[in-house]
């Protein structure tokens, strides 16, 4: 089915864990609507504002089917959904999408997901396994703790009733549970998205010495990282002229206000995004223009800033391949290949343990 301007109403709003919550949605026009599993919807919030959200249900039911939302506070499409209540019009644009796997795909799936980015594959597994796939996928799945392991219960009970499933839920932090990765076969570790680069280069030796040792013989890491550009690039990427990078920034004080009931005021720091040479990084920080005492009760801390005085907030390295390839190597691993874009911005590499 093409996408198309739809309209439905609310039927039913759950919470299912305090973050998160279904609505139910029941689409009054197009009489007919379809959709096939792993598809969403977007919902128009104002000129050119859309928010996407994917089915959580299977397509198995006519007319009707269940969003999944991560309620974040402050979001807009998040309040609008906090608000919903049965019988409220809700007009969207859909189905939409291409993440899609149907039965009569040969290839053998591994899905992977990250917390709320359970969604779509939850609406495909379903659909799969209770409409008689026979043939074996595995899920690994990871979230920061149990509670944003959402829907795990039913992974395991499907998995119970359909042996082919493998389900594998991980809670934990890369840095210290690397141990708990399923070790079966001749694994990979995908890393991607350069999240290497926001290590420190010792935090990158231990990380990578990790992957290393909890690799069988043959396993193999993927690595993506962004290469060295132009450092006007680079500012320009980290402080744009809108200002929307230094809110980004400065909402980190906002959520240890939030969090830890801290009384900074973010409009009293500066935000500070500048090349460092040497260690080939981005790094970002707030420098406080003003002298200031903040308390953080959550954190059982009081400090005294001075005016001029920085935190900082990220690092953010950029690779060049021989030096990456020189950790890889150190670590213990051979770089077998590596890809990179039509502009050289960012890199992907293979590598093995021998
Ligand atoms: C294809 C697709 C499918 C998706 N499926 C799902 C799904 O199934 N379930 C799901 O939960 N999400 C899904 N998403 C994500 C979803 O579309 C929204 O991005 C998400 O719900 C957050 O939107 P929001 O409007 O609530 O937050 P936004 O308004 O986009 O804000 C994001 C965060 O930034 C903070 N923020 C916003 N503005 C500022 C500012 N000026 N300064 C500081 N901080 C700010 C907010 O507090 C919030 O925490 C999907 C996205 C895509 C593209």
């Amino acid at each position: 089915m093409k996408p198309r301007e739809c309209k439905a109403e609310v039927a039913a709003v759950r919470a299912v864990t305090p973050e998160i919550m279904e609505v139910d949605l029941r689409v009054l026009e197009p009489a007919e609507f379809t959709f096939d599993a792993g598809q969403w919807i977007s919902v128009p919030f104002g000129p050119k504002i859309v928010r996407a959200w994917s089915m959580v249900s299977p397509p198995t039911r006519r007319g009707a089917f269940t969003l999944s939302i991560d309620v974040a506070p402050g979001g807009i499409g998040s309040q609008w959904a906090r608000g919903l209540k049965p019988g409220d019009p809700v007009q969207f644009k859909g189905p939409t999408g291409g993440f899609v796997f149907t039965r009569a795909d040969p290839r053998r799936a591994v899905f992977v997901a990250e917390e709320i980015g359970i969604v779509p594959i939850r609406s495909i597994l379903s659909h799969l396994y209770e409409t008689g796939y026979g043939r074996s996928t595995a899920l690994i799945y990871w979230a920061r703790n149990p509670g944003w392991l959402v829907y795990d219960a039913d992974f395991r009970s499907l998995a119970r009733r359909y042996p082919g499933l493998q389900v594998h839920g991980i809670v934990g932090d890369f840095t210290l549970h690397l141990s708990r990765l399923p070790r079966d076969g001749a694994p990979m570790v995908a890393f991607l998205g350069s999240t290497i680069g926001n290590l420190y280069v010792e935090e990158r030796r231990t990380f990578l010495g990790a992957i290393a040792d909890n690799l069988p013989s043959g396993g193999s890491l993927l690595l993506g990282f962004d290469l060295v550009k132009p450092v006007d690039r680079l500012i320009a990427a980290y402080d744009d002229s809108k200002g929307v990078t230094a809110e980004f920034t400065r909402n980190m004080l906002r959520v240890l206000n939030r969090e830890l009931h801290a009384d900074f005021l973010p409009e009293t720091f500066d935000h500070i995004a500048f090349w460092d040479p040497v260690q080939e990084r981005m790094d970002l920080r707030l420098r406080a223009n003003d002298d200031q005492v903040v308390h953080i009760p959550g954190a059982g801390l009081s400090l005294e800033i001075h005016d001029g005085e920085e935190i900082r907030v990220e690092v953010c390295t950029k690779f060049r391949v021989p030096s990456i390839t020189g950790e890889l190597e150190d670590a213990g691993f051979s770089v077998r290949q590596f890809w990179t874009d039509d502009r050289g911005d960012v890199g992907l590499i293979l590598a093995k343990k021998p």
